[in-house]
């Protein structure tokens, strides 16, 4: 069923990709995919489990020691044709997407945009990769550094991104000169694969990306954070999985990244102008309905304009078209599972119960199963739990403030620190809360602020280490310094 929906029915895989092989069947049986959307059955993937993890962790070892010898324009051709293939196969990949994340196929689209992007800024990365000379204590000493590929690294990746997630970390990983072993999320292996369809087809050699499946993830995980041929592990998902693989990989003392949760505040401002924050607003709370670790989690908004800019996201918010992501101009899908729903369901129902206002929304879709209206909420107190928690819904809680300070304040008041917005006219006082805001982005008159030029990342609770831009290839590169005597300076 899942097949005929492609153009291209080989991207369709159910079966691990490990050393370049498709694996169908494990001794551990298989487990069921299905789509938030319908809760159709999508497909049937084997179950991965230590054995299997260890082969594939063996096997990207073996071919890392022929690929880190490759010369960087090689490496850069070879990702440039997986970045064609994706791009030619964009169609195929974005009806993964939406079939076993829900996001409306639009998005979906975006997506697959934004994920090639890594790919081909890496290629081009890869050729840039640049050691250094030093000026020495001694005249008969030089002092070279080399920055070579760190070695396997494992990623562990999460369901709201299924492609993007993964070419964020493969891109830099692969154009390095490492191999990697993708455990993509329970939910969403599908774009996993097919995108390991695609880079085999690229000539990217089998062993330097693979796929394990399944819903193991205990035993998966627990092998990429140990095994000692592992030397990187790059981690998306939430905080708490985060805080647990940072201890599981301590043992082995791996380089970690860690792309973790977030709290975002969006602060407006009461000379900003209304139609840009309220496009900022919509784009960075409800994109992927509002699941996406980026969006705005608060909005707070100044007293001399929050009456009138309630009113005019609650009109917009409640014109949002919900539905199944494949159906035409449908700007809000499911949201991933039953346990998501009822966490939203929890956070809007204890908030009405402390004095919030509905503006609109506020209930499960009357479309059933995992829909949740789009809604809107007035006269939120900053210590409820939708304002302290990471909702990840489609629910804007509104927050009134009245002096700046306090709104920065407010803002900072969280052990999260991934991205914050700001709506205003004022370049000082952009300048200053800009500065003042504890996280590692800042939107300033803008909803979208994820690229493949930027450097995404946390601070705090929300992460170590930057994604994308030329900061991110460094964190799959060792630095190595070579201290070289009995050069003497004079020709006689
Ligand atoms: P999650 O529950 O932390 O899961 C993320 C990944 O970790 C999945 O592949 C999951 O596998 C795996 N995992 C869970 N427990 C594990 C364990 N004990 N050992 C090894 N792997 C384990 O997060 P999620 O629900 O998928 O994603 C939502 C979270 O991701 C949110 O908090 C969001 O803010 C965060 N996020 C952060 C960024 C960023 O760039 N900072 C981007 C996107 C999302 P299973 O699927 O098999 O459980």
């Amino acid at each position: 069923m899942t097949r005929h929906l492609l153009k291209n029915p080989d991207l369709f895989r159910e079966a691990a990709l490990i050393d370049g092989q498709w694996i169908t069947e494990t001794p551990h049986g298989h487990s069921e995919l299905r789509n938030p959307a319908t809760g159709e059955v999508l497909a049937r993937l084997p179950r991965c489990k230590e054995e299997e993890t260890t082969r594939a962790i063996v096997a990207a070892d073996k071919a890392f020691r022929a690929w880190r010898q490759t010369t960087a324009k090689h490496r850069s051709q070879v990702l440039n044709r997986w970045w064609s293939l994706i791009v030619e196969n964009k169609e195929d990949l974005a009806t993964l997407i939406t079939l076993e994340e829900g996001k409306p196929l639009s998005e979906a689209r975006g997506e697959i945009d934004y994920a090639a992007g890594f790919v081909q800024w890496f290629a081009e990365e890869s050729k840039r990769v640049r050691g250094d000379v030093i000026p020495a204590p001694r005249e008969t000493q030089r002092i070279v550094t080399l920055k070579q590929p760190i070695g396997v690294c494992a990623a562990i990746t999460p369901w709201n991104f299924p492609a993007a997630m993964i070419t964020r970390k493969a891109g830099p990983a692969l154009a390095a000169g490492c191999a990697m072993v993708v455990k993509p999320a329970s939910q969403t292996p599908l774009t996993a694969l097919a995108l390991g369809e695609l880079a085999l087809r690229a000539g990217i050699p089998p062993g330097i990306f693979n796929v394990i499946t399944g819903g193991d993830t205990r035993a998966i995980g627990g092998v990429l954070t140990s095994h000692p041929l592992v030397r990187k592990v790059t981690f998306t998902g939430s905080t708490e999985v985060g805080r647990v693989l940072l201890q599981q990989s301590a043992s082995t003392i791996k380089k970690c990244s860690m792309e973790l949760g977030g709290n975002a505040p969006c602060i407006v401002f009461d000379d900003a102008d209304i139609d840009t924050a309220v496009e900022g607003i919509l784009v960075a709370k409800f994109r992927n309905t509002g699941q996406s670790c980026i969006a705005a989690n608060r909005v707070m908004v100044q007293a001399g304009i929050y009456d009138a800019l309630a009113a005019r996201l609650a009109e917009r918010v409640g014109q949002l078209k919900v539905g199944n992501g494949l159906e035409p101009g449908v700007q809000i899908g499911p949201m991933i599972d039953a346990g998501a729903v009822s966490k939203v369901e929890e956070h809007v129902d204890n908030a009405v119960a402390g004095g919030a206002r509905l503006l609109t929304g506020g209930r499960r879709h009357a479309l059933g199963g995992c829909f949740y209206e789009p809604t809107v909420l007035a006269d939120v107190a900053p210590g409820m739990a939708v304002a302290v928690q990471e909702t990840f819904g489609p629910v804007m809680p509104l927050v009134r403030f009245e002096r700046d300070e306090d709104a920065i304040a407010m803002a900072n008041d969280t052990e999260f620190g991934l991205a914050s917005y700001l709506f205003s006219k004022d370049a000082a006082r952009i300048w200053r809360a800009a500065e003042a805001l504890e996280s590692g982005m800042v939107g300033i008159n803008t909803g979208l602020i994820s690229n493949e030029l930027a450097p995404f990342g946390g601070i705090k609770q929300s992460g170590l280490g930057r994604e994308g831009s030329h900061y991110g290839i460094d964190e799959f590169l060792e630095l190595k310094y070579l201290c070289w005597d009995g050069l003497h300076p004079s020709f006689a």
